[in-house]
């Protein structure tokens, strides 16, 4: 059974002014879409894996047969990094974190604006392409890292709650060069109420 580039969850447009239409649209229709297409071509040299999720291919990279790792690694992680991203972000987004999550920062960080400068620090640190994760570990506790490449926490055993995609092509149309503004900018499409869901089903099932 082959992965499946999952529909975007609103018009290309709909993130407007924070993320313009054509960054949208070239990064779900053809970025995500590779991701998706190489790790089928991938799985299909060992076509027992196809029954597996990508998290589990993810979580225990060791096991995928060794010829196909690094494909794996790298549009697996792909797969679903940007299946997350699509999902905690929606049109009139952003404010202050609502629920669980918005506890959960406050008792690790003391308050949301310290939690997003660390956040925006660690994607604006990450060199060349990467993401900005906030995760939980096996006991539960949170915090902010980021990974190169398209490198999913899960592979270090770690819980993506949620993360920011730092790679060029998230920003660069409207932001050039500028990563900071978008990191700062994110902020106003972030989706709390998903972002609650997975922390709720996640971390604090
Ligand atoms: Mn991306």
């Amino acid at each position: 059974m082959a992965h499946e580039l999952p529909p975007l969850p609103y018009a290309y447009n709909a993130l407007e002014p924070t993320i313009d239409e054509k960054t949208m649209q070239l990064h779900h229709d053809m970025h995500h879409a590779a991701y998706v297409k190489n790790l089928n071509a991938a799985l299909d040299k060992h076509p027992e894996l196809h029954s597996k999720k990508v998290e589990e291919l993810l979580k225990d990279l060791n096991a995928i047969p060794e010829d196909i790792r690094g494909a794996v690694r790298n549009n697996g992680g792909g797969h679903m990094n940007h299946t997350m991203f699509w999902n905690i972000m929606k049109p009139h987004g952003g404010g202050d974190p609502t629920g669980p999550i918005a506890e959960a920062i406050k008792g690790t960080f003391g308050d949301f604006k310290t939690f997003q400068e660390k956040f925006n620090a660690a994607g604006a640190a990450q060199f060349g392409s990467g993401w900005a994760w906030l995760v939980a570990d096996s006991k539960g506790g949170i915090k902010v890292m980021s990974t190169p490449n398209q490198d999913n926490p899960v592979s270090q055993g770690l819980i993506p709650i949620f993360g920011n995609d730092v790679w060029e092509h998230a920003y660069y149309l409207k932001y050039n060069n500028r990563r900071p503004e978008y990191l700062a900018a994110w902020w106003n499409v972030v989706n709390w109420e998903e972002i609650n869901k997975r922390f709720h089903s996640l971390v604090k099932k």
